[in-house]
């Protein structure tokens, strides 16, 4: 890579959507590489869980129900000050993709949801935005680099979503291992384009099994003719019609998210109080009322752990937040 590349890391500017398991493991590595800045884009808060496979968590955030964009920050700055780390707390929907994706080289997924990944793919087409495709399950892992304009998009390989054929986090577990290997592939690709060693990337969806050690790679070296994305740049996603609450992978939870209500937490503690038990720091409000607990967000936003059903999800929120 040599200095001129070491340059160019530094004044890279990189995203990462989602920091799970993937997510913290291509963040460290890309932080320890001297990549200038990664803006840290995630909805969600550390879980005791989540700490077999989630590297940039220790058992204190987990304590202090921190989100993990700002524990992922914390643990960067703590290793490499030379760099910044930009810690977002949101979810991203086709109202703020434009705010949180604006201005980067290059979008990394470390989501676990194809919806999210769909509506990266067309925003990253959209503004021609390298971006690469990463998910682990079980002992699996698969990854896709996408040049728009140069290769296969993931709407090309992918026009309908795989949803409801693939096992989940929640039925199938994950063996951090797979995680790191394919957060490792995923990091070095990204290397490769931010270097601009655009001819040394590889131009095929990946996937391997880390138990099985089955590997397989399909062709992605081209765009798709006819592509709803890449090819009729018909950006459906980008539109969010219809969006529905969303069931987090790997727990019996519901997300409240199209809400905008900005949330007061002392007066929240207040009126939340009578009703169970109550606690918060500066970044989420805990509320535990037998047998649901919910996560509410400065903006608004809530998870509700407890139930997988919406309905019931919606009324919990109407009830104790508002309407
Ligand atoms: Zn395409």
């Amino acid at each position: 890579m040599g200095a001129e590349g070491q340059k160019r890391l530094a004044a890279a500017r990189v995203a990462i959507v989602g920091c799970g398991a993937t997510g913290s493991a291509v963040a460290s590595l890309l932080a320890r590489s001297g990549v200038g800045y990664l803006r840290i884009i995630d909805r969600d808060y550390v879980e005791a869980s989540n700490l077999q496979r989630q590297s940039l968590f220790d058992e204190n955030d987990a304590r202090e129900s921190l989100p993990k964009a700002i524990a992922a920050a914390r643990r960067i700055a703590a290793f490499n000050s030379q760099i910044v780390a930009e810690p977002q707390v949101a979810d991203l929907t086709p109202e703020n993709i434009g705010s949180l994706l604006a201005e980067v080289d290059l979008i990394l997924d470390g989501t676990d949801n194809f919806e999210t990944r769909y509506l990266i793919n067309d925003f990253a087409v959209e503004r021609n935005t390298p971006w690469i495709y990463a998910a682990a399950v079980g002992s699996y892992g698969v990854t896709l680099n996408v040049v728009p304009g140069q290769t296969a998009c993931l709407a090309c390989l992918f026009p309908g979503s795989p949803q409801g054929t693939f096992e989940t986090c929640e039925t199938a577990g994950i063996l951090n291992s797979a995680v790191n290997l394919i957060a490792s592939i995923e990091a070095s690709e990204a290397l490769k384009l931010l270097v601009g060693a655009q001819d040394r990337l590889r131009r095929t969806l990946l996937s391997f099994d880390v138990w099985t050690n089955e590997r397989a790679e399909l062709q992605a070296a081209r765009p798709r003719p006819g592509c709803r994305a890449c090819g009729e740049h018909d950006f459906v996603h980008l539109e969010g019609k219809g969006r529905p609450h969303i069931t987090l992978c790997g727990r019996n939870s519901v997300q409240i998210h199209e809400r905008h209500r900005p949330v007061d937490f002392s007066e929240m503690n207040q009126r939340l109080t009578p009703h169970g038990t109550v606690r918060h720091n500066d970044f989420v409000l805990k509320f535990w009322r037998d047998p649901y607990e919910m996560t509410l967000f400065p903006d608004g936003r809530a998870i509700i752990k407890g139930t997988t059903d919406t309905g019931l999800a919606r009324s919990l929120y109407a009830r104790f937040v508002g309407s």
